[in-house]
């Protein structure tokens, strides 16, 4: 079964408006996210559009920051310090990557946890590692939603979890292996440093593919009637497209799709998930209000 993201996304864009419009309708706090992008890579313009589209779609305010390259760490630091104090914004997010002359660590540490609806803070993170109530990171926070709005069962379960970033591998092992539904599964953390790769995917009841290498989950990697969870967006030239690329995961999506019982599509799988999981943060954050 292919799991529709982007379907998803937009059931729970329309309960998250509902929510809103009772909201609205009762004098309380509407949520507003603000946003910060700095320079001009396309690909973050594009998740940042994406963001601010769904603010306005679910009912959401949204305020977008756009700051050229040039801008120096002082001035990002001073923008979030702004942010930080702005009663009206409940949530913000300063999307990564940064230019090389900025500390992305310092600019994160910078962000209020009580703001930090991207769930990057190491309080929110040490929080959730706890089992306590806290902002998730929204791409595990948006893979989990999917696991449980699709039912698919995790208890017991095996999974093994490639790529050990902050953002998306390290929590996501976190996260399910957490004492909660979805949760409760034995899980295996793999990296560039791993032995045998193809052998640890092979014995994943959950493969969760997280390394930004375009197709590199083969369909021998993988065991019959698996789910996968594909979170690579890579940029391939291809030129039959207008834009001379398309997007592909880290999963040889047509050679695993026979094999497995669950899997995500890329594009339109993890990706609007991970926009509705920061939409969920940021209600969450104007209602603790
Ligand atoms: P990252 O570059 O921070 O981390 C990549 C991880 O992959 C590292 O931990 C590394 O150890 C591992 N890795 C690299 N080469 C490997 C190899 N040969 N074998 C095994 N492991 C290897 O990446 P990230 O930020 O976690 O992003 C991973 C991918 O997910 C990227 O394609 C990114 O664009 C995408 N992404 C998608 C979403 C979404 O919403 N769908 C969100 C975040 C990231």
């Amino acid at each position: 079964m292919i799991i529709d993201g982007k379907g998803l996304a937009e059931t729970i864009k329309q309960e998250l408006k509902d929510e809103v419009d009772e909201i609205r309708k009762q004098g309380g706090n509407i949520p507003h996210l603000a946003a910060v992008l700095v320079g001009d890579n396309p690909a973050s313009a594009s998740y940042v559009r994406n963001k601010v589209k769904f603010c306005e779609g679910a009912g959401f305010e949204s305020t977008l920051i756009k700051k050229d390259v040039s801008i120096s760490e002082e001035e990002l630091l001073e923008i979030i310090e702004d942010l930080n104090g702005n009663e009206d914004i409940d949530g913000f997010i300063v999307q990564l990557p940064l230019p090389d002359h900025i500390n992305e660590h310092r600019v994160t540490m910078a962000i209020d946890p009580s703001k930090d609806v991207d769930g990057f803070h190491p309080v929110n993170f040490g929080k959730m590692a706890q089992g306590l109530d806290s902002f998730l990171p929204a791409t595990p926070y948006g893979i989990m939603t999917m696991l449980d709005r699709y039912n698919i069962e995790t208890e017991g379960k095996h999974c093994v979890v490639v790529g050990r970033s902050n953002i998306v591998g390290t929590p996501m092992s976190i996260l399910l292996s957490r004492k909660s539904k979805p949760g409760n599964c034995t899980v295996t953390l793999t990296h560039s440093r791993t032995k045998d790769i193809a052998s640890e995917c092979l014995r994943a009841d959950i493969l969760i593919a997280a390394i930004g290498i375009p197709k590199f989950i083969s369909s021998d990697m993988v065991k019959e009637g698996a789910v996968i969870i594909d979170v690579g967006i890579n940029r391939v030239e291809d030129a039959s497209r207008k834009s001379g690329y398309r997007l592909v995961g880290d999963v040889d999506y047509d050679a695993v799709v026979e094999k497995a019982s669950f899997i995500t599509p890329v594009p339109k799988g993890v990706g609007p998930m991970t926009v509705t999981a920061l939409m969920m943060n940021t209600l969450k954050a104007a209602k603790s209000k």
